[in-house]
C-alpha cells in the first residue's frame, strides 16, 4: 500500500512500519507462557479516546476527573492543537502502564482500543470524501507472539478483539481532531483549551456542567434532553462531540461560551471531582469482551 499523502491530517503522521490492508494476514498469539509477556505494556504510547477513558473509569469505579489525574498525561496534536490524552507511564513505581500487573492487563476488560488492537495499529487521516483508515504491523524485534501457527486477517483480529465497538464510539471524537487539523492549528487561551479538554475527555465533569440552569439555557438544552444526558454515558459522549463540533466550528462562538459559563464551569468541575461515581451502571456503554 502506498504510504499516505503527507497533504492529507491524520492521527499518525510517521509510520515506518508494514503497511495492511483488512484482508491481510499475519500470524500472532500472545500468552502468559511466552517470554515476553508484558514487556510491550512497559513502553506503550496509548492514546485514550473520550470512550476508552468511560470505559476504564466505569471500570476502576472512579470519575473521569480522578482516571485524568491519576493516569493520563496531556499533549496537544501538532496540527489541530486540540488536546490529545495518553496513559502515563511514569505514573507507575517501576515505568510502564500502571495497568500492567504480574499476571497481565488489570482493566484487560476494559483495555483501550489501541491495546486490542496491537500489534495492529489503525491510523485515519481526512481526506475529501470523509475519514480513511489505514492499518500497520508492530513487530516489536522482542514479541514473540508472531511465531505462533495462529492466522488471522486483520478483519478477524478487529472482530475478535472486541476492536469495533471501541472504533466506532470514537469516530466522533476523531473526526473533530481531523476536521480542526485540516483548519490549522486552533488559536485560543489556555483556559479555553483546558475547557475543550474537560469537555472531550472528563465526562463526568461535563455532566454536572450540562446539567447547571445557565448552561442549559444557554445552549437551549430541553429537560427531557438533559434527563437523559444525566443517565446514559453514551449520549453524554454523543453531545459532548457535537457541543464541541458547534463550539469549534461556528464562528466566534467559543470564546463567547466560555466568557458566559467560565465561573459555572470551574464549579461544576470541582462538583465532578469530589462526586462519588462509584458503582455508576455502564449499562448504555457497548460491552464486549
Ligand atoms: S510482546 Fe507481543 S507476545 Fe509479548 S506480551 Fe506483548 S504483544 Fe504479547
Ligand atoms: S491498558 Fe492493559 S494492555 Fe494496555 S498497555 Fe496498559 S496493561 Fe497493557
Amino acid at each position: 500500500m502506498p504510504r499516505h499523502n503527507s497533504t492529507k491530517v491524520s492521527v499518525y503522521k510517521t509510520p515506518d512500519q508494514e503497511w495492511l490492508t483488512l484482508d491481510s494476514r499475519f500470524t500472532f498469539r500472545c500468552h502468559a507462557g511466552l517470554a515476553c509477556f508484558n514487556r510491550c505494556c512497559r513502553t506503550a504510547t496509548i492514546m485514550l479516546s473520550p470512550y476508552d477513558l468511560l470505559r476504564l473509569a466505569r471500570a476502576l469505579e472512579i470519575n473521569t476527573g480522578e482516571l485524568l489525574k491519576r493516569y493520563t498525561r496531556r499533549e496537544m496534536d501538532a496540527q489541530s492543537n486540540l488536546p490529545l490524552v495518553f496513559i502515563d507511564l511514569s505514573r507507575s513505581p517501576g515505568g510502564g502502564c500502571p495497568f500492567a500487573g504480574t499476571h497481565g492487563c488489570q482493566v484487560y476488560h476494559s483495555r483501550p482500543a489501541a491495546c486490542r488492537l496491537f500489534p495492529i495499529t489503525m491510523g485515519s487521516r481526512l481526506a475529501q470524501n470523509g475519514i480513511e483508515d489505514f492499518y500497520f504491523c508492530r513487530r516489536l524485534d522482542y514479541c514473540q507472539g508472531f511465531d505462533a501457527d495462529t492466522v488471522w486477517t486483520v478483519a478477524s483480529w478487529r472482530a475478535n478483539q472486541g476492536f469495533q465497538a471501541y472504533d466506532e464510539a470514537r469516530r466522533e471524537w476523531l473526526n473533530l481532531i481531523l476536521a480542526q487539523g485540516l483548519r490549522g492549528p486552533l488559536q485560543v487561551e489556555a483556559a479555553v483549551l483546558d475547557l475543550m479538554a474537560t469537555i472531550m475527555y472528563d465526562l463526568d465533569a461535563f455532566r454536572s456542567l450540562a446539567g447547571a440552569t445557565a448552561f442549559r439555557q444557554t445552549c437551549g438544552l430541553a429537560d427531557e434532553t438533559a434527563a437523559i444526558l444525566e443517565q446514559n454515558d453514551a449520549a453524554l459522549l454523543d453531545f459532548s462531540c457535537r457541543y464541541l463540533a458547534d463550539m469549534l466550528f461556528t464562528p466566534g462562538k467559543l470564546s463567547g461560551i466560555f466568557e458566559k459559563l467560565a465561573d459555572r464551569f470551574v464549579q461544576c468541575i470541582s462538583g465532578a471531582q469530589k462526586k462519588n461515581c462509584a458503582g455508576r451502571p455502564a449499562v448504555d456503554l457497548k460491552t464486549k469482551n
